[in-house]
């Protein structure tokens, strides 16, 4: 059966982060929306002309766009053992059609790691976040810094600041995670899903938990 993993938590969390590893480690593909839509935006597809308009404002991208893009994505061969699904479903409706795709597909979301970290620290932490840009690994000028400035450690593409981190934006993506986002706490709680770590622990402490969290759901 195909394992599926949501992680959960505020815009600047760590989910990115945990997901690069987590997903190799577990040999499940990392899923991330918000790297699909930023894919789309540098080939200028007509999605990713449409996803941007949202993404600068630090507004979602509407449900139904957003919900075909991951069913899409799911349904191939590379996601045939399942998926770490990073910033997707973020609202109530993208949950409920995530649950009608994977039954679709054999299986069902296993468990729900939830970062968590307090708003105060998401603005510096994302102040500070560089992004390669060939495959999205992130890093941070203090917490996590790369071995050259502006160099990805991992596949030496270019590292650079998203727009949509500056503090403005980045307020509005807060504001629209406790809105819109973090109802989806309750529904996976009262799943029995939802496991809380401690996100503001350093990024090895909390990759430790979460594997061993995830390990427990999937034995
Ligand atoms: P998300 O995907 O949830 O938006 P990221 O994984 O991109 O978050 O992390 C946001 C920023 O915080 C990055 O610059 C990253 O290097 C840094 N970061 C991630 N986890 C930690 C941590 N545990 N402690 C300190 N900084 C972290
Ligand atoms: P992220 O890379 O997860 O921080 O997402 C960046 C931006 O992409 C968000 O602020 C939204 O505009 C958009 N986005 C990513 N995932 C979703 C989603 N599941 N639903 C709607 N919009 C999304």
């Amino acid at each position: 059966m195909p394992e599926y993993i949501v992680l959960l938590g505020p815009p600047g969390a760590g989910k990115g982060t945990q997901a690069k590893v987590i997903s190799e480690t577990l040999g499940l593909m990392h899923i991330s929306s918000g790297d699909i839509f930023r894919e789309n935006l540098k080939a200028q597809t007509e999605l990713g002309k449409l996803a941007q308009t949202y993404m600068n404002k630090g507004e979602l991208v509407p449900d139904d766009v957003t919900i075909a893009m991951i069913k899409d994505r799911l349904s191939k061969p590379d996601c045939e053992k399942g998926a770490l699904l990073d910033g997707f479903p973020r609202t109530p409706a993208q949950a409920v059609a995530l649950d009608e795709t994977l039954v679709s597909l054999g299986g069902k979301v296993q468990c729900v790691p939830l970062i968590a970290v307090e708003p105060e620290v998401l603005i510096e932490r994302l102040s500070g976040r560089w992004s390669c840009r060939a495959q999205g690994h992130v890093y941070h000028s203090k917490y996590n810094p790369p071995k050259q400035a502006g160099i990805c450690d991992i596949d030496g593409s270019e590292l650079y600041q998203r727009e949509d981190d500056q503090p403005a934006t980045v307020e509005r993506r807060i504001k629209v995670y406790v809105e819109q986002t973090a109802p989806l706490i309750e529904y996976y709680q009262k799943k029995q899903l939802l496991v809380e770590v401690d996100g503001t622990q350093p990024i090895e402490v909390v990759t430790e938990q979460m594997m061993s969290a995830i390990k427990k759901a999937i034995k």
